[in-house]
């Protein structure tokens, strides 16, 4: 499956935050051994760091490698806050004196989890790290009895706890406004598309309007230029539509005007593109035909035009048509034009009629 940009990002950024977290803590772990606060070997504290390092520095290999690869792998999130917990809990075992301050160590590394796991996820990790620091301290007493007081501990065990429930509550928090910002993005898309469909769709018929034609013959105008294919555009006018509006009203004439559209759209294949030009003026883009497949379409949708009925039995209708094929590498108006005149010779010819260019004009138009 495919990541998100977005998500990859996120998590890469993430990584190199507690990177840089890390990076500030070594700093201040080698302050601490050489003001004499840890006592540890010094190769003990090279392996260790070393060590530590290598994790973490495997961790950001494997991120990004899980970028680039663009995979859907487990996350990092916790395996990486263990690792880093356990660091901090081996400093602890040797560190006299300052242990609460290094062990806010801890209190960087569970924010990660916090807006990351779950409920019970983030519990985890929390019990874990006490366990690990109440391990520190167990052994740091079989090796160096006195350093560290019951009370004094428990004190420091019980304020973790408390501020572990106050990220769990922000982290939690922080999650409901997350759902719910990307609730409202999913709904915020939802109405860009449907906006976007009533930019392009006639409300009457359902069908494209001029503004996505002019669009959409733009860009076959370009494949045509570019690989020659060719498409043919029909201009299509209801014949005396005035007269059906005047005799049985608008009502019936936007009745008429929505069959008339149903009929075109289940005419043509999906490559093919039926728009409402206005009124009731329709284009129909035909894709990858010549004129002579054309011209046999649109005879074929006026003689279903001729057998349309509506709810006036009585009401009959009819269609007038130009065609003519696309010459790269002429303008959009120019065909537009031509097809215009073509549907006026039809009507002027008697309408109920499909009028094509003829091979005559096609060749005086190359001239
Ligand atoms: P011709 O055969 O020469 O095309 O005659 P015509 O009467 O169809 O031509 P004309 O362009 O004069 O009339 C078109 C009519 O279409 C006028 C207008 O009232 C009507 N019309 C345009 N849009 C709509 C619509 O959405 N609904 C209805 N009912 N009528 C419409
Ligand atoms: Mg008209
Ligand atoms: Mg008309």
């Amino acid at each position: 499956m495919e990541v998100s940009l977005d998500f990859q990002r996120d998590t890469m950024r993430r990584t190199l935050l507690a990177s840089c977290g890390a990076l500030l803590y070594s700093f201040v772990i080698l302050i601490c051994y050489s003001l004499g606060y840890i006592i540890i070997d010094s190769q003990q504290l090279i392996i260790l760091m070393v060590t530590f390092w290598s994790g973490h520095i495997a961790t950001i290999i494997f991120v990004r490698l899980r970028h680039r690869k663009r995979i859907h792998a487990p996350s990092m999130t916790l395996p990486h806050m263990v690792w880093a917990i356990l660091f901090v809990s081996i400093i602890l075992y040797h560190t006299v004196d300052i242990r609460p301050a290094l062990m806010m160590a801890y209190l960087t590394i569970l924010p990660f989890g916090a807006f990351r796991l779950q409920w019970r996820g983030f519990f985890g990790v929390t019990l874990f790290t006490l366990s690990c620091y109440a391990l520190a301290l167990f052994l740091l007493q079989q090796t160096r009895p006195g350093h560290w007081f019951p009370e004094i501990e428990a004190i420091i065990g019980l304020t973790f706890l408390v501020a572990m429930f106050g990220y769990c509550a922000v982290g939690h928090e922080f999650n409901v406004m997350r759902e719910r910002l990307s609730d409202s993005d999913e709904r915020l898309k939802l109405a860009l598309a449907k906006i976007e469909e009533l930019v392009i769709t006639d409300e009457l018929t359902g069908l494209y309007n001029r503004r996505h034609l002019l669009n959409m013959l733009e860009q076959q105008q370009a494949i045509a230029n570019r690989e020659g294919s060719p498409f043919v555009l029909a201009f299509i006018d209801l014949d005396k539509f005035k007269l059906i509006n005047e005799q049985y009203g608008h009502g019936i004439g936007d009745e008429v005007l929505r069959s008339f559209s149903e009929l075109l759209q289940d005419s043509v294949r999906e490559v093919d593109l039926v728009s409402r030009y206005g009124g009731e003026e329709f284009v129909l883009l035909l894709n990858g035909v010549g004129i002579e497949t054309a011209s046999v379409v649109v005879e074929r949708i006026r003689q279903a035009v001729e057998l349309l009925s509506f709810s006036q039995p009585d009401l009959k209708m009819t269609i007038s048509v130009g065609i003519t094929e696309y010459h790269a590498p002429e303008s959009i108006t120019e065909i537009l034009e031509r097809a215009d005149k073509l549907l006026y010779e039809a009507k002027r010819e008697g309408r109920n009629r499909v009028v094509q260019e003829t091979v005559n004009a096609r060749l005086e138009a190359l001239e």
